[in-house]
């Protein structure tokens, strides 16, 4: 894995919209040419994952913990359970690094050093703000649930006031962000493309399923076509 770790320190935003530039924080220093900071290309990367990682530093302890997301214009919003512990920080104004990993392939070199992962990831640095008002949040909410099954929104019941009060939806701006990404075959040494051992790239993607009905289904529910047509592949 010779090209796969990277590190970003501290540094000034862009406003929303425009691309983003480069910062003391997200200037890639390991093979810059895979880095990218085009809104475009991050937002592509956000918009076809949907299970983020979020860092934080509470009382000097480090977490990393996987959550769902979505995207809506430049803010990707983040919700659990008021009382959990890494909404309370993140809502308390927790500096915050967000990653997104799209797996793409395995890259199998000639030599054990070369080898590597075509992906596609993203991370952004930032702050959480809290989304407090229920028209707001109602919104946070439908953009979160359109993110990660596109229609479902107007399908489900929506959440009561109760339910939205139980509910932290954090709002993070994507102002300092980068994307970095890794495509094509191996790239060896020159003499190692002479020894006699296969090489390329095996393609790894994330599939659904058949649909498993709920065995409280009443049988006569039809399966929505926007589940029927799921296909992660088109989000790419
Ligand atoms: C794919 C995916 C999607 C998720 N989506 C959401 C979401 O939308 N909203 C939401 O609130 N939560 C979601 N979760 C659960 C989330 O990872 C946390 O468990 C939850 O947010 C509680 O966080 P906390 O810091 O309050 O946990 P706490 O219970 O305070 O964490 C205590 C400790 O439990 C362990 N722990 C916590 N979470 C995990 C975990 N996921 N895996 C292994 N160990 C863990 C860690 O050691 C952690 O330090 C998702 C998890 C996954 C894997």
């Amino acid at each position: 894995m010779d090209d796969v770790i990277e590190a970003a320190e501290g540094g000034a935003t862009k406003p929303a919209g425009e691309d983003f530039s480069p910062t003391a924080r997200t200037t890639l220093r390991r093979l810059p040419k895979r880095g990218s900071f085009e809104r475009e290309t991050v937002n592509a990367i956000l918009d076809e994952g949907f299970v983020c990682h979020v860092g934080f530093v509470m009382d000097g302890q480090p977490f990393v913990i996987p959550t769902a997301y979505g995207r809506k214009d430049d803010v990707l919003y983040i919700h659990g359970a008021r009382a959990s512990r890494m909404q309370k920080a993140l809502a308390a104004g927790a500096d915050v690094c967000v990653t997104v990993t799209l797996v793409d392939g395995l890259v199998l070199a000639r030599s054990a050093f070369h080898h590597s992962i075509n992906y596609r990831s993203v991370v952004v640095f930032g702050r959480a703000r809290a989304v407090e008002s229920e028209d707001e949040k109602t919104a946070a909410l439908e953009a979160f649930t359109e993110h990660v099954m596109p229609g479902r929104w107007a399908d489900v019941r929506w959440p009561t006031a109760q339910e939205l009060a139980a509910t932290t939806v954090l709002a993070i701006q994507l102002s300092e962000a980068s994307a970095k990404v890794r495509t094509g075959p191996p790239i060896d040494d020159e003499e190692d493309y002479e020894l006699a051992v296969w090489a390329g790239v095996l393609p790894l993607g994330v599939e659904s399923g058949e649909p498993e009905a709920d065995p409280r289904l009443p049988a006569e529910t039809p399966l929505p076509a926007y589940i029927e047509q799921f296909d992660l592949t088109e989000r790419h």
